[in-house]
């Protein structure tokens, strides 16, 4: 039987444009807010929907030695870029399964619980890195529970915990910063680690060792001490595929919820919810081309969004438009969170 060849696929219509000059300077920037601390990044979930294969390399070349993914299934993804000793996985293990695979590729996993400290040294031991819950109540050993004989018995290369609202000012950070410091003393480990992106921002007293930044690496602006110092990373953009002129009085999209009050020129755009572009951008999102706004008129379909080409006259079908993406903004306009904003971007859109 003689296999058709697949005929080669044309270019894509959608596509993330990611600047990784500038994840590389948000590194920097952090690394530099975080002074005497070493700076790992967060790189699960595909690096935030940034990709993994764009996130890595810059981060390696800007100085980054630690990652963190939070699943086993992200470990070789990551392996393409770090050696073993520079990744650790969050979730930590949950079967003997996870600690043979942990074994196997020398991944150092974070234990979370005393019965992941027990499994992980039934099948051996070995380094790994310790979360102790100091007040989320997410991950993590309780503070009482560090006096276990099975603790003592770990190589504890990051000992760590997790701010839970290192976002604002809440009386909840200095609680977690004083419970952490006060442990400590009572497990022996190389490195300590507490602060998140936004734990940076709070204080000397807050980076120990290790910071793990995530979201501001990739453009967040979680607090307003890091305004101006991190740059936009992503920016989705899209082809138009059609440009239809419709009539005043007409509507546009599903429901209807768009009126043309003039005859309008209309681009409808290779991008829709299910790249990640929700719905909540209906009749609110705003597109760009070379500066020109192009406000999205009716609602965002699932493979299409309309736009009111009336600022740019010109553009013609295939061309190219650009999504305004800026996180901190987008989110106060959609209401999302601009965590969601970067790992909610689908699979069509990842390059
Ligand atoms: C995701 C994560 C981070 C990074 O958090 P950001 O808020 O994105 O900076 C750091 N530590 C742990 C344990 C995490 O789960």
């Amino acid at each position: 039987m003689s296999a058709k060849p697949h005929p080669e696929i044309p270019p894509p219509a959608l596509r993330l444009s990611v600047d990784r000059a500038a994840l590389a300077a948000n590194w920097r920037a952090l690394d530099a807010m975080s002074d005497r601390a070493a700076t790992a990044s967060a790189v699960k979930a595909d690096a935030y929907g940034v990709g993994i294969h764009n996130a890595m390399p810059a981060l390696l070349e800007a100085g980054c030695r630690d990652f963190y993914v939070a699943h086993w299934c992200e470990v070789v993804g990551a392996l393409d870029h770090c050696d073993a000793a520079s990744l650790a996985v969050l979730h930590g293990p949950v079967n003997a399964a996870d600690c043979a695979y942990a074994r196997a590729t020398g991944v150092r996993p974070v234990l979370n619980s005393l019965q992941q400290v027990r499994i992980w040294l039934e099948s051996g031991g070995g380094p790994c890195d310790l979360m102790v819950d100091t007040g989320m109540n997410r991950l993590g050993l309780r503070p009482e529970e560090l006096g276990d004989p099975l603790v003592a018995r770990l190589e504890v290369d990051v000992l760590m915990s997790h701010l839970a609202c290192a976002d604002e000012d809440s009386a909840a950070n200095d609680h977690q910063r004083s419970a952490f410091a006060a442990i400590l003393g009572t497990v022996p480990h190389h490195r300590a680690s507490l602060a998140n992106s936004a734990g940076i921002a709070l204080g000397e007293a807050y980076r120990f060792d290790l910071t793990r930044p995530g979201l501001a690496l990739y453009g967040g602006v979680p607090r307003h001490e890091m305004h101006g110092k991190l740059s936009q990373v992503v920016t989705p953009e899209a082809a138009i595929l059609q440009v239809r002129h419709v009539p005043a009085g007409e509507t546009v999209g599903y429901g209807g919820t768009y009126r043309a009050t003039r005859d309008t020129a209309v681009g409808i755009v290779a991008l829709g919810y299910a790249d990640g572009y929700l719905r909540c951008w209906s009749d609110l999102g705003m597109l760009r081309s070379e500066g020109r706004k192009l406000p999205v008129i009716g609602r965002v379909s699932m493979d299409m969004t309309a736009i009111d080409l009336s600022a740019a006259p010109d553009l013609a079908e295939g061309d190219w438009v650009s999504v305004e993406y800026d996180l901190p903004s987008a989110a106060q306009k959609s209401g999302l969170s601009q965590y969601e904003l970067l790992t909610v971007l689908g699979p069509r859109i990842r390059s």
